[in-house]
């Protein structure tokens, strides 16, 4: 079982990553996610079947300040596109190519993909940088 924490923020950009707001839901609930947190870490040092990475702090900055995640983003190992076969630089980016169109070896070449990476590089606000 893994278990992950989703915001849902949109339009990730190098431009508005500091404008990124989490959801009033989990503003409004943030001490019941920090007491599952706490008992999720718990249960998952017990239990090998439960996966969880990542430390509980980055877990309670997700729900309350997520620009203070430490770690970085690993969104570069992976290539995200949506049912309509668009490439996007992370599932909450923004597109850049279209795959029907792209042969897979040419998705690196593309200036949208050396975006991508730089926005992986910059950005730690979401799950993929703290679970
Ligand atoms: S941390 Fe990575 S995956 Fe998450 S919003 Fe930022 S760039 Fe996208």
């Amino acid at each position: 079982v893994g278990v992950y924490l989703r915001h849902d923020y949109k339009h990730v950009t190098m431009d508005t990553i500091a404008d990124q707001k989490m959801p009033e839901w989990c503003k409004r609930n943030r001490v019941t996610l920090i007491q599952l947190g706490l008992q999720l870490y718990k249960r998952a040092s017990e239990d090998s079947r439960i996966q969880v990475s990542g430390s509980i702090d980055d877990w309670i900055y997700l729900v309350s300040d997520p620009h203070r995640i430490a770690r970085r983003c690993h969104a570069g190992n992976f290539l995200f596109f949506n049912t309509e076969g668009r490439l996007r630089s992370c599932m909450f980016g923004t597109e850049y190519a279209d795959i029907k169109q792209t042969p897979l070896d040419g998705i690196v070449a593309l200036d949208g993909f050396a975006e991508a990476r730089k926005l992986h590089a910059s950005c730690s606000i979401c799950v993929l940088a703290c679970n």
